[in-house]
């Protein structure tokens, strides 16, 4: 699994918003004397046009020619553009930029592009695909470079598949232990506290993936339930019983949720401090990483629980315990920025730059443009806010099919659910027991709708209805934008379109 963004994978350590493909590869193949070279330094103000190359030969600068990948960012690129050029859209409307998958025309618009922008944070996860087809030198921006990704909150965990968790917790189980073994204890009574003498400040970086900072979550402020908030790897040394080594350990589970428990062998049980019955697992899944074979699942209480190991073959032992859903599905982040109107003015910054550099003598116009539609952004996102004003805060509950309306809830003051599907394909279909379980979820915390964007499966949104009664919005336009005879032609129709019906959904 990568856990570099693409742009690292085929460059080596460039983190500029713009990438000069040629710049990675060996030597660039010679340019033809008519073709602006695009430099990688987007800050170096435009070249006035007496320096150009040989006036005779220069393409006219507003032949640049750009391709914009998702087709809600084409329509804020085209804004930046405004009729100095024509930006080209390949992903068509309708289709979720997670699934697509480049046609041979695509590639062929790549190869004849002078710039190609992307929403970036790993959106697309055949951008790199594409580029490799397409070969051959461009700029390649990313219209959310300097945006640093959320964190997903507690309780946003999504309903995955036991395939889905497993390959997460291969992920992110942590391939070393912490500096020291607990010993595990022959009777309950004088168990010890597994992961007590772990500081946890030093491991919020761990599995390759990057954990909420200290201060991030509110609870940690509590001070002393720090552990527990990733899968960690636990040393455990068993005493022996017969011919093989069993042992007890103390589990504290700070908040209420999903656990996961992978083990390299042997039986175990959690039981609840001071009870006799163990808690029932919900789903127990093979693996074969990171020297794991098995996980289990089991939701729990905030509280202390008892880990009973037993039958191992090793007094040495590892355990890897943790939340099962505190990790965003994206292995880049989460990379739908665009969802909060604030955030796209760093999209639409980037793009007057990419623009300014692909075509110097275009700068002041871009600037122009980029500002105006600074001025509709801050419009748009003061009229969210206004119609969000409609719901009262406490009713801000959004369950949608996907993790994608991270950012929109932060801004908006929304709480996120849950989501129906956690992964990039939206064929994906969760069993009747993970659609149970979301919908209890949704009963508990009172959610009024579940809003599905559009490309879920609608038997999806029938199961949903079915099982939990209530009312389930199809259709929000997330991750693309319609025809100019849709609801949402446009970036902006779109975020109009997703508030009317969230608001329609969830005011009183
Ligand atoms: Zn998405």
């Amino acid at each position: 699994m990568k856990d570099i963004r693409w742009p690292r994978v085929l460059c080596g350590a460039l983190g500029s918003a713009l990438l000069l493909m040629t710049a990675c590869a060996a030597p660039p193949a010679p340019q033809p004397a008519t073709q602006q070279q695009v430099t990688t330094q987007p800050d170096t103000p435009a070249a006035p046009p007496a320096q150009e190359p040989a006036a005779t030969s220069a393409p006219a600068p507003a032949t640049a020619r750009v391709v914009v990948l998702e087709n809600f960012l084409a329509d804020i690129a085209q804004n930046v553009a405004g009729d100095r050029l024509t930006v080209q859209a390949l992903i068509p409307a309708g289709i979720d930029p997670h699934g697509y998958q480049p046609t041979p025309r695509d590639v062929a618009a790549v190869v004849d592009s002078d710039l190609l922008i992307v929403n970036g944070a790993d959106l697309v996860p055949t951008l790199e695909d594409l580029l490799k087809s397409a070969g051959g030198a461009r700029a390649v921006v990313e219209a959310s470079a300097g945006l640093t990704s959320r964190e997903a909150r507690e309780g946003e965990e999504a309903v995955m598949s036991p395939e889905e968790r497993a390959e997460a917790l291969c992920a992110q189980a942590p391939d070393h232990a912490h500096a020291e073994a607990v010993e595990a204890a022959a009777d309950v009574a004088a168990a010890p506290l597994l992961g007590e003498a772990h500081d946890h400040e030093e491991d919020v970086k761990e599995g390759g993936h990057e954990h909420a900072k200290e201060g991030d979550h509110d609870h940690e402020k509590e001070g002393e339930h720090q552990h527990m908030h990733s899968l960690e790897r636990f040393e455990v040394i068993l005493p022996a019983q017969g011919a093989t080594f069993a042992g007890f350990v103390r589990l504290e589970v700070a908040e209420t949720g999903d656990y996961l428990l992978a083990l390299p062998q042997g039986q175990f049980a959690v039981t609840p401090a001071g009870q006799s019955e163990p808690v029932e697992v919900e789903e127990t899944f093979d693996l074969d990483c990171a020297g794991l074979t098995r996980a289990a699942q089991m939701e729990l209480q905030a509280g202390e629980y008892v880990l009973a190991l037993s039958e191992w073959t090793q007094a040495e032992a590892f355990v890897v315990f943790g939340p099962a859903g505190a990790h965003h599905h994206h292995d880049h982040g989460d990379p739908h920025f665009w969802l909060d109107p604030t955030l796209v003015v760093t999209y639409v910054e980037n793009i007057r730059d990419a623009l300014s550099q692909a075509d110097p003598a275009g700068a002041a116009t871009y600037a122009a443009n980029a500002e105006a539609y600074i001025a509709l952004l801050k419009e748009l996102d003061a009229w969210i806010a206004e119609e969000v004003a409609q719901i009262p805060p406490d009713q801000r509950k959004l369950v949608t099919n996907h993790e994608s309306f991270g950012y929109f809830a932060d801004r908006y003051g929304f709480q996120v659910i849950g989501t129906v599907v956690p992964n990039i394909s939206p064929m994906a279909q969760p069993s009747a027991q993970q659609l149970a379980r979301l919908a209890d979820r949704v009963k508990e915390a009172g959610v009024k709708a579940i809003f599905l964007e559009t490309g879920a499966n609608p038997k999806l949104a029938e199961q949903l209805a079915q099982e939990t009664g209530i009312r389930v919005v199809t259709e929000l336009y997330s991750h693309s934008i319609t025809d100019a005879g849709g609801p949402a032609p446009s970036y902006i129709d779109m975020m109009r379109y997703n508030t009317r019906a969230i608001v329609e959904a969830l005011r009183p």
